[in-house]
């Protein structure tokens, strides 16, 4: 069965350049970078190489760039790490669409925290987030794209907002993360230019493995490390690095090519345009325009996400929906319920996500899977 992969927002397959750039690093250069020997030392500079990729990508310097093992461990090093640092209750600003990764870390901190809702396209208020400023406001964090329905947030907006707030305050300094896990792929992600002071990414998205990540940290940004140990990653993430998941991100994040986006964008108009034309009842969520190329997201009145994921699986197709069957009752995610999408239309939410490897002939193969898969859902003929 021919197979056609459209998850590519849960994770990427391995460019074939990061595996042959990553591979010398198991078998040959396998030394351990904290060494002063020759094997130390060739280690030591495929690191500072990598970490010099990604901080020109950022537009900031090596030494604000820590690697982690994923963005949820960037997430939760500056979370924890920054609020820790401080010795008064704080408060957090971020939004009710982000991802677990931050949802869930936010739960966890000694810290008061508001949630700014967003319109049903997913679009935060900018004059939302100003009023919800307070004198103990640390931390905004918010996500540059969602990973469920693809709306870009207006980081640059924010950005300028809450530099202007620093100038005016400088005694209750803000600080501002993203999470870039879906947009560094395809957004301008340079620091200096959105006025972010940490940033968060994984390489598992981006044609890298699973199992490394990184964070960008703004010099002077207080961060107390949440791992005890060696004093790898500048004192902030202890731990012998791994050396060759590390060139491995160096090498994809030196791959991105913005310019793919536009190829990507297209396919995803024609598969959005061909779904919604072909099947009654659907809806595109998120926004039409401010949207990551590779996200196409829809809701189905009258049919289970879940199912149109089993059955597409069962032809040889990969996609993914945000609900999820609980005690035999749908249970939508908190992406549909913040965009206010009714119970019958949530349940069928189904996210299709493209890569620089989709193809015209994958995008229409899908489309017409896609069409009698729910029809044939919809008639109870599965
Ligand atoms: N943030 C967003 C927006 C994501 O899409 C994901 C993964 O789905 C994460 C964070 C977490 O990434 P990881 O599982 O690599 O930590």
């Amino acid at each position: 069965m021919r197979t056609i992969y459209l998850d590519n927002a849960a994770t990427t397959r391995v460019d074939t350049d990061v595996v042959k750039a990553m591979s010398p690093y198991f078998t040959n250069n396998y030394g351990n970078a904290s060494e002063p020997h020759l094997w130390g030392i060739n280690a030591n500079e495929a690191i500072e190489n990598a970490r010099g990729t990604i901080a020109r990508h950022l537009n900031a310097h090596p030494d604000e760039i820590v690697f982690t093992s994923c963005a949820t461990e960037s997430i939760n090093l500056s979370h924890k790490g920054l609020i820790e640092s401080f010795n008064f209750q704080p408060h957090i600003i971020t939004t009710s669409i982000e991802h677990k990764a931050v949802i869930e870390t936010v739960k966890h901190l000694k810290a008061s925290v508001t949630y700014l809702s967003v319109d049903r396209d997913g679009l935060i208020s900018t004059k939302d987030l100003m009023e919800a400023i307070t004198p103990n406001t640390v931390l905004v964090s918010v996500m540059y794209a969602n990973n469920e329905i693809g709306t870009i947030e207006p980081i640059k907006e924010i950005g300028d907002i809450l530099r202007k707030h620093n100038e005016n305050h400088p005694d209750n300094r803000i600080y501002f993360h993203t999470d870039a896990t879906q947009a560094i792929q395809y957004l301008d992600c340079d620091v200096n230019y959105l006025g972010v002071d940490m940033l968060s990414f994984t390489g598992h998205k981006i044609h890298a493995p699973k199992g490394i990540g990184a964070l960008y940290i703004r010099k002077e940004t207080p961060l107390i490390r949440q791992q005890d140990g060696g004093g790898q990653e500048f004192g902030l993430r202890a731990g012998t690095e791994n050396v060759p998941y590390i060139v491995a991100l160096g090498k994809a994040v030196s791959m991105i090519n913005k310019s793919k986006g536009d190829s990507i964008t297209k396919l995803r108009n024609t598969l959005v345009e061909y779904v919604l034309d072909k099947v009654p009842d659907s809806r595109l969520t998120g926004h039409v325009g401010l949207r990551v190329p590779h996200i196409a997201s829809f809701t189905f009145k009258n049919v289970r996400g879940e199912d149109v994921v089993v059955a597409l699986s069962e032809r040889g197709i990969a996609s993914a929906s945000g609900s999820a069957c609980t005690s035999g009752s749908i249970e939508s995610s908190h992406v549909m319920k913040a965009i206010g999408a009714p119970d019958d239309w949530s349940a069928g939410q189904l996210r299709l996500s493209l890569s620089k490897y989709t193809t015209k002939s994958d995008v229409s193969n899908a489309g017409k899977e896609l069409v009698s898969v729910i029809e044939k859902l919809r008639t109870g003929m599965f």
